[in-house]
């Protein structure tokens, strides 16, 4: 097709479309400053790459000039969103301290470093006057967000809002495939600078806009890299972006809970320092802008509904001026469902501010493309009245002009409403601070007596990473507490529905904390994510929204594994207490007096760190409990000689473990435990689930090696240098791993060179498309068969079962259960194994739809199936039904000892008939080993949407299946999920320390 032809038509058209939009600027408020000249050639440009002119807006289909302050031309060496260019982080920040350079009207700040050392920026923009006074309005933000500042003197803080300007804070390129937003926040932040059309002086004059542009850093450049690879190589396929992050891919925009990752804290921080009283994130999926700000419901519980209303306003007013615009394909209402707060966006949700989110239109990269959309996609419906083009011609460009002009109008309304806004996020700020005396709850309290201080603190450190305030108690307090075990109310509501009204008040009993309790009011500003965080949560099964977005259940205290205290009662708000200062930490240490130290094991998630950083001395773990000094231990507990008084102190002590220093063992069974050298095994498919193991390995300090499927394949002696291998889930089936991607077409690489810098470095390969295959499944097998330990969860365990390393574990086929991403109860089967060491009779995990295991004792499952060892029913005869039946003519025969009744996490009993020749008999030492199992089915569901739950309930949830001299532990839950389940680490940290006696404790069958 003939370009130069297109674009002089399209030239021709914006000559016509020049006079209507005036009226358009009039009608709508958004007319520009005629006096002010027009970067004509930039302005061509746009129109050039804009495919239709209906994909633009009179907002942004001109750029106004500038004698001295830069267009991001200076950089791009092209406008924004032209086709073939995508900026490094780099570039952009590079045009955006260019803008700092030329105009007072925009200010750079540096706000962090990414895993991999890149920078975070932040970016604001507004006049001069405004950014001179920023610590001054600083200070009145903090009073309005802290109503307690200004003793809630309403007339104060009006004057406040008087007084004040609010921030409006945009986050750009979270998720690396969506590539558009860094170009369309540089033009932005040049427009807000430049543009003297009235509306944007008054942005400009009335407001501060705050502008990350890219949040994923590492993810961008790699993004960028992979780009320029395709560009480098037309008509080859190219690498998918197999990595954005160092950890996570997509779920990068789910950490707004647990703060893992420093793109998370860094915006965290950004935020808790600047009030800003919106949090905006850009994203790229659907055609062609949805405003997933509205979304659907079920909306998040604990949010106020003041902040609801407001989605409602400027999600609304976004629709209806660019509808006037004539801009296909812009909608609110849709099937994102408000209900979890880890959306990145959340932060401001959940601390009194507003949080938005825009999907527009992405390519992928910046290549102009034509798009078929399905009808779905294209359909007309209630909330979509001008739907997308069923088939269009799209560019980066269209993507910056959507971006830009919808930011422009929610910037626009914003400014004009900036008083209600500024108020309204003091009133949320009040009604937060006001919990305990309304909805409540009081205070949540985390009991000094837990005996996993080290978890409690951990979590408790979340908390304070969201700008939550701690207290302790210095002294017992007394509060009354819902009775335990009173019956939840019966029967499935919608999610989020109030509870029914109780009948009459629910029994209560009085409680006492000890001090050093800590206690988390709710009468402050940030009230609201502590409660969301620490409750429970409940989705009804019969809840109108079926296509649910991500996780439904996520209550911290169960996933840490620690005890947290639910309080309505005010009376707690009274104890004595004192504010925490700095972070959270259990104490640690050495006490006592002698050269062996024992460190009590309670699945604290740093007792491997420890034992890692005592690579030198001998640990030894004792297999059954045992008191010393007067001290009760529990199984697992580490005996530790060859080290240093000062040398245990001091790495306990930092690690929050107290250690008690002994001059004689106890007398107690023990076994060694070594440092394991362990391999984190990843395939070239999927990396982002496992990406949270490594994250908690890092975070622990546990050295590993990081292989991938191929090399694997490529070590005959995988024994030679490791002890354990662990892959983590999210890989997909056997056939996928062993398979690896189709071999047609070219090899994909994935590494540095000096076109993609940013590739490769802690993973990398010539070709991607190779998978484990044959030989390296072998080589696996033969590593556990030789005594290596492998460890897998979810697919990655049901890996191992499909490919016959687990002879005595199979997976039912689900056809029933819905468990979607909840918290889930299990019971502790054998606590002997030293997979269970330093847990209690329950452990709340969390669960995707995990494998529903079943156990057998003969290979294929013969001998019996899983209802075989049931008693058979009697047949019609005399008696009653207890009764035997009775043969006449006869004496009665001697009846035979029925088989034990098994079960449902347990092997069926096999029969003495089958024993003559069952060849597929499992030796008794090479049966599986049932750890923990799911609950029953009426107590499962902790937190979140549980249906069919009978189907897995009572099940296998964690298996150590011996496979000759060695180990194969299955999980069919996620013990690594999103920094949020450090209470369940500890299943495969006691596996990993354990790893050559996992047959400690066990009682074999005798047959
Ligand atoms: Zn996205």
């Amino acid at each position: 097709m003939n370009l130069k032809r297109i674009s002089s038509l399209l030239i021709a058209c914006l000559v016509t479309f020049g006079a209507s939009a005036l009226t358009i600027h009039a009608q709508n408020g958004y007319a520009r400053d005629t006096a002010q000249p027009v970067d004509d050639e930039y302005t061509r440009k746009i129109a050039e790459y804009t495919t239709e002119k209906f994909f633009n807006s009179p907002l942004t289909d001109y750029l106004p000039a500038s004698p001295n302050v830069p267009t991001p031309k200076a950089v791009l060496g092209d406008v924004a969103g032209a086709p073939g260019k995508l900026p490094y982080a780099e570039d952009v920040y590079k045009y955006m301290r260019m803008l700092e350079k030329a105009t007072p009207r925009v200010k750079v700040f540096s706000i962090g470093t990414t895993e991999e050392g890149r920078e975070m920026i932040a970016v604001a923009v507004a006049s001069e006057s405004l950014l001179q006074k920023l610590e001054e309005n600083r200070a009145r933000l903090n009073k309005l967000g802290d109503p307690r500042l200004i003793n809630f003197d309403d007339a104060e803080a009006d004057r406040l809002v008087d007084q004040s300007f609010p921030i409006y804070y945009i986050t750009g390129t979270i998720h690396s495939p969506e590539t558009g937003a860094p170009t369309a926040l540089m033009e932005l932040a040049y427009r807000l600078a430049v543009d003297d059309s009235p509306y944007i002086k008054s942005i400009r004059d009335g407001m501060v806009t705050l502008i990350t542009p890219v949040v994923e850093v590492d993810g961008r450049d790699r993004m960028v890299d992979v780009y320029n690879w395709h560009l480098a190589h037309p008509g080859q396929n190219w690498p998918g972006l197999i990595y954005w992050g160092h950890y996570v891919a997509h779920d990068n925009n789910r950490d707004a809970m647990g703060l893992s990752l420093k793109l998370t804290r860094n915006v965290m921080n950004t935020y808790l320092a600047w009030k800003p009283q919106v949090l905006h994130d850009l994203h790229e999926s659907v055609a062609y802008l949805y405003d997933n700000t509205i979304g659907d419901q079920p909306y998040n519980a604990w949010i106020d509904p003041i902040l609801t209303d407001e989605w409602q306003m400027i999600g609304w007013k976004n629709v209806s001026e660019m509808t006037k615009f004539g801009m296909p394909g812009v909608f609110t209402h849709g099937t994102f469902d408000t209900w979890s707060p880890g959306y990145l966006m959340f932060i401001a949700a959940t601390h009194n501010s507003i949080s938005r989110l825009y999907e527009t239109f992405g390519n992928g990269g910046a290549d102009t493309l034509t798009r078929t959309l399905s009808p779905d996609e294209y359909q007309r419906t209630w909330y979509k009245q001008n739907p997308p083009l069923p088939r269009a011609k799209w560019s980066q460009r269209n993507n910056n002009n959507y971006e830009e002009t919808a930011l422009l109008i929610s910037l626009d309304y914003f400014n004009k409403n900036s008083k209600l806004f500024l108020k309204n996020f003091y009133l949320k700020s009040k009604r937060s601070i006001e919990k305990p005396k309304n909805e409540g709850p009081a205070a949540y309290v985390f009991p000094a007596d837990d005996p996993r201080l080290g978890n409690q603190a951990r979590v408790l450190r979340i908390l304070q990473g969201q700008g939550c305030e701690i207290h302790r108690a210095t002294a017992p307090f007394t509060v009354m507490l819902k009775k335990k075990g009173a019956p939840r109310p019966a029967g499935p509501r919608p999610a989020g529905s109030p509870a029914p009204s109780p009948a009459r008040t629910p029994e209560t009993e009085a409680r006492t904390f000890p001090a050093g309790s800590y206690i988390v009011r709710m009468d402050q500003p940030y009230s609201r994510i502590a409660d969301a965080l620490l409750d429970y949560q409940y989705w009804s099964p019969r809840d109108p929204q079926q296509s649910i977005y991500d996780d439904t259940g996520w209550t911290f205290g169960e996933l840490g594994n620690v005890q947290v205290e639910r309080v309505t009662d005010v009376k707690v708000l009274t104890a004595a207490m004192d504010a925490v200062t700095g972070e959270v930490h259990s104490s640690g240490g050495v006490s006592g007096t002698g050269s062996i130290f024992i460190v009590n094991s309670n699945a604290d998630t740093n007792l491997v760190t420890l034992r890692y950083q005592l690579k030198q001395a001998a640990f030894e773990a004792a297999e059954e409990a045992f008191e010393a000094g007067g001290r009760k231990f529990n199984r697992g507990s580490f005996i530790i000689r060859n080290a240093s008084s000062d040398q245990v102190n001091r790495v306990s002590a930092e690690l929050g473990i107290p250690a008690l220093a002994v001059a004689q063992a106890p007398s107690v069974k023990t076994h060694p435990i070594k440092a394991a050298r362990v391999a984190i095994m990843h395939t070239w498919l999927s990396t982002q689930d496992e990406g949270w193991w490594r994250l908690a390995f890092d975070q622990m300090q546990i050295p590993y090696d990081y292989l991938s499927t191929q090399e694997v394949a490529k070590e005959a002696d995988l024994n030679k240098k490791y002890d354990v291998i662990v892959f983590g889930p999210g890989n997909g089936n056997v056939n996928a791993v062993v398979q690896g991607r189709p071999m047609y077409g070219n090899p994909i690489p994935w590494k540095k060179t000096e076109l993609t810098p940013n590739l490769g470095g802690f993973a990398s390969t010539d070709d991607m498309r190779p998978g484990l295959g044959w030989q390296g499944l072998t080589n696996l097998q033969n590593f556990v068969k030789n005594g290596g330990v492998f460890i897998g969860a979810d697919d990655s365990a049901s890996f191992a079962v499909a490919s016959g390393f687990t002879p005595g574990v199979s997976i039912q086929t689900s056809t029933r259960l819905r468990a979607i991403g909840d918290v889930l109860k299990t019971r502790m089967v054998d606590g002997a194994s030293p997979v269970a060491y330093g847990y209690g009779d329950t452990l709340s995990v969390y669960c995707f739809n995990g494998p529903i295991f079943n156990i057998t004792s003969v290979v294929g499952g013969g001998g019996g199936g899983r209802r075989a060892g049931g008693a058979a029913q009697r047949t019609t005869g005399r008696g009653t039904a207890d009764d035997p039946d009775v043969v006449q003519g006869r004496p009665p025969a001697e009846m035979p000892e029925q088989p034990p009744a098994t079960e449902v996490w347990e092997a069926a009993s096999v029969t003495e008939e089958q024993r003559r020749n069952l060849v597929g008999l499992i030796p008794p030492n090479q049966r599986p080993r049932v750890i923990l199992r799911w609950g029953n089915a009426n107590e499962l569901l902790v937190s979140g949407l549980l249906d069919g739950g009978d189907e897995i309930a009572q099940h296998a949830a964690a298996i150590d299946s011996p496979l000759e001299r060695g180990h194969v532990v299955l999980f069919s839950m996620n013990p690594f999920w999103r920094g949020q389940t450090s209470g369940s680490y500890a299943l495969v940290f006691n596996t990993i320390l354990n790893f050559d006696n996992l047959n400690a404790g066990r009682k074999l069958d005798e047959k």
